[in-house]
């Protein structure tokens, strides 16, 4: 079976289809055959060379296809059959410590992100533990169902389960256009919140105010802190879901008000950043780290969508032989919203 893998970091010369052997399954696993896979962030970071990547590697983390073979107890336990129409999610932990017993899979000390360090779904057949494995909802097709769950589970576990997100609280969401962004706009929207977002051009400013932003900011004409300040009439925002880092840092403490919280899950513009604790305490604000998600972030998440009140949002579908075209427009930051693979 064909698979895309990477056997050393790079640029996108270093993306390969391999021939490699169809997976075997454990008894609580699913043979899987892909028919979609989504493209991350993480799937450029894992390319370009984060640590902890066994290589060769399959890359990816998230995808949907048809369930071909079925374990003993994958059937009997988790009741997943042949023929099963499914999605996967990102994530896998130990299943047996006391933070994945309390469902804080994100917290486990065994926990790994398919496609970063352990094997991805990027291939034609996948085995997977039936724990991470879904029925695909109704209301989705294979290239929605494929690519919801990171990005998806990650918002949302920052604003529920995190920030704890109210109805009628102001939030500040960067990058309107990204996965994280454009997935907690929705979500924010359906929590009751008032959403400020950013974009850096028209057609990300109109794909914002598309998703339900109430507010969007041109970062690239006005200072995002100050405008912040001036749609609140002062007050900035309860919370402001960062994942920028370095450049958009002084702008969220600027935005944030007096007892609010930032909630942090990436840096990609830089992870060091300044603050001065005397504001910190004063203004009793928090910052709140969060990466990735539980099993119950997605299962909240699809009753969301079940009623219509989630919906991933797709920019580009490529065949899975243009992964490096793929790659190349994830790269150049020109998606408003997710990218998906295509397997035939
Ligand atoms: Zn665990």
């Amino acid at each position: 079976m064909k698979a895309i893998r990477i056997h050393q970091h790079g640029s996108v010369e270093v993306l390969q289809i391999d021939e490699i052997p169809l997976p075997g399954i454990e008894a609580d696993e699913v043979l899987i055959k892909v028919e979609t896979a989504a493209l991350n962030h993480l799937d450029l970071w894992v390319r370009q060379g984060i640590p902890g990547v066994p290589l060769p590697v399959v890359t990816g983390s998230e995808a949907a296809g048809i369930i071909v073979e079925v374990g003993d107890i994958a059937h009997n336990r988790y009741g997943l059959k042949k023929g099963d129409e499914v999605f996967t999610i990102p994530i896998r932990s130990c299943g047996f410590c006391a933070y994945c017993m309390a469902g804080q899979e994100n917290l486990c000390s065994d926990f790994h992100i398919p496609g970063e360090s352990i094997q991805g779904v990027q291939a034609e057949y996948i085995a997977v533990p039936a724990p991470y494995v879904l029925k695909k909802p109704q209301n989705l097709n294979w290239e929605e169902a494929a690519a919801f769950s990171l990005t998806g589970m990650t918002a949302y576990h920052m604003l529920v389960q995190k920030a704890r997100i109210h109805p009628g609280q102001e939030l500040l969401i960067y990058g309107a256009s990204s996965g994280v962004g454009s997935a907690a706009i929705q979500i924010a929207k359906v929590y009751g919140c008032l959403v400020i977002t950013t974009a850096g051009n028209r057609e990300k400013a109109e794909f914002a105010k598309k998703l339900g932003a109430d507010y969007v900011i041109r970062y690239d004409r006005e200072p995002v802190g100050k405008t912040v300040k001036q749609i609140t009439n002062g007050r900035g925002v309860d919370v402001v879901i960062e994942h920028t880092g370095e450049k958009t840092w002084i702008d969220s403490l600027r935005a944030l008000k007096k007892g609010g919280k930032i909630v942090t899950c990436g840096a990609t513009t830089g992870p060091k950043v300044e603050i001065d604790l005397r504001v910190l305490f004063i203004k009793h604000q928090q910052i709140i780290g969060s990466t990735m998600g539980t099993r119950r972030d997605v299962l909240d998440l699809l009753s969301l969508i079940e009623k219509d009140l989630f919906k991933p949002v797709i920019s580009k579908i490529f065949s899975f032989e243009d992964v490096v075209k793929a790659h190349l427009f994830l790269e150049q930051g020109k998606s408003l919203g997710k990218i998906v693979l295509k397997f035939e």
